[in-house]
């Protein structure tokens, strides 16, 4: 049975495949934000300029307008304006002058450079370059429209926004924007020893802490979670919570895939007609992991045989939890949410250690690592794992901020040699 597991890369492509598929069958519906509100959200029609960017020749320096070929000779040239941001030059530049000019400010017409402050020797009301320096065409200026012009698409429809995005929306005026609706997840916890997380635990319990770690994973991939109470370990409980967790983009489920007697989750999802993408990968940890769809209702009537619902079903620990999320859930539903964002996310660095973590053969392995990403002094970011004890670690994953992927063919990895870690992000 093992060994027909799909591994890491033919399941990352299984995921990914689906990702596609969805991203083309499935527009999300659109809604309109306001702009302060719009980070992390997906655009959901191109941003275009209205006007040209910048809308007028600016100058990039404090100094002086010139003419390039003039104040190259090097002769005082008259200085006869002046011009600061938020103004505009009362008349072009005559020949053979100079007109100050502050950074952020229109260049006067007929100007073709801004030579710097620094540069140049001032006497009274004249300005000379200092030789040998001389000034091409277009020094210091950035020319109207030369970002963009008018019209012109400056983002496309499925572009993630952050603050870049939300800068240059706002420098073309738009204090709102359209972007799709985050895709609505449920997450449904299973297992008969979770208690809610304000209740005291009894003998043999333990507090709910996917719950609240899977919704924050899936609003930090961009989609609206809803936390449904955990559903106990019976066949009932299950078809019953299953039930209410169907009015949804996607479903997360935790615990209860393993091979375990009271693992049920995998037969409760085939009665309810799954599509089983595969229930088990080569990975550790998170190897039971279950990805499929369902038809689209239970109902059936509104199933129209194209759209269904993906589902995964998340090993219960912790840290297998959040990393099958980040492996195989995150692509997902950035696809569901029209976004272009590659997931997962990868990155290379340096092993501060040698690492010995021969597992079982053929299993790519995930270890809780903290990374340097400061990397000051132009090093590459070190990274080392974390001291943990299991996949139900909760203290060790909080100190660690990434994982080290240990590839399925090599156990021991030296210090000192380039590694993959997969960003929490
Ligand atoms: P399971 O995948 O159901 O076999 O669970 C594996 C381990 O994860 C068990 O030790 C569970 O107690 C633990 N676990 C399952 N669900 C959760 C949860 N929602 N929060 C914290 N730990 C969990
Ligand atoms: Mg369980």
């Amino acid at each position: 049975m093992g060994s027909e597991l799909l591994n890491y890369e033919q399941a990352a492509a299984k995921v990914s495949a689906y990702a596609r598929k969805l991203r083309h069958q499935v527009e999300p519906a659109s809604e309109i934000v306001e702009l302060s509100r719009a980070q992390g959200r997906v655009l959901s029609s191109p941003l275009v300029a209205d006007q040209d960017q910048p809308s007028f020749s600016r100058s990039t320096r404090d100094g002086y307008a010139c003419r390039a070929a003039e104040i190259s000779q090097h002769k005082p040239l008259p200085l006869v304006g002046s011009t600061h941001a938020g103004q505009s030059p009362s008349r072009p530049l005559p020949q053979a002058a100079v007109w100050e000019i502050m950074t952020g400010a229109p260049v006067p017409a007929g100007a073709d450079a801004v030579v710097m402050l620094e540069h140049v020797e001032k006497s009274g009301k004249t300005v000379r370059l200092l030789p040998p320096r001389t000034m091409d065409v277009g020094d210091n200026i950035v020319a109207q429209g030369a970002q963009a012009r008018r019209g012109e698409e400056l983002l496309p429809s499925g572009t993630t926004l952050g603050f870049a995005q939300v800068a240059l929306a706002a420098s073309c005026g738009s204090a709102s924007l359209s972007v799709y609706a985050r895709p609505r997840v449920t997450i449904l916890t299973t297992g008969d020893e979770l208690v809610p997380i304000e209740a005291a635990p009894g003998p043999g319990q333990i507090r709910n802490s996917n719950a609240s770690m899977l919704a924050e994973l899936v609003a930090n991939a961009g989609g609206e979670p809803t936390v449904l109470p955990a559903a106990a370990d019976t066949n009932q409980a299950l078809d019953k919570a299953l039930a209410k967790a169907l009015k949804a983009d996607m479903l997360l489920i935790s615990g209860g895939v393993s091979a375990g007697k009271f693992d049920l989750v995998e037969p409760a999802l085939a009665r309810l007609r799954a599509r089983f993408l595969f229930t088990g990968v080569r990975i550790q940890p998170g190897k039971p992991l279950v990805f499929g769809d369902l038809p689209w209702s239970t109902g059936a009537e509104s199933d129209d045989g194209v759209k269904r619902l993906p589902f995964f079903g998340l090993p219960g620990n912790p840290i297998s939890s959040a990393v099958t999320f980040l492996l195989f859930g995150a692509p997902v539903m950035t696809a569901l949410a029209g976004s272009h964002e590659p997931r997962p996310r990868f990155m290379l660095a340096q092993l501060a250690r040698d690492t010995d973590r021969r597992g079982k053969p053929g299993l790519t392995r995930f270890l809780p690592a903290l990374c340097d990403f400061n990397a000051s002094g132009g090093r590459v970011p070190l990274v080392e794992t974390v001291q943990w004890h299991g996949s139900g670690d909760l203290s060790a994953f909080a100190r660690s901020n990434c994982f080290l992927v240990v590839p399925e063919d090599a156990g021991f990895l030296a210090a000192g040699s380039t590694v993959r870690v997969l960003l929490f992000w």
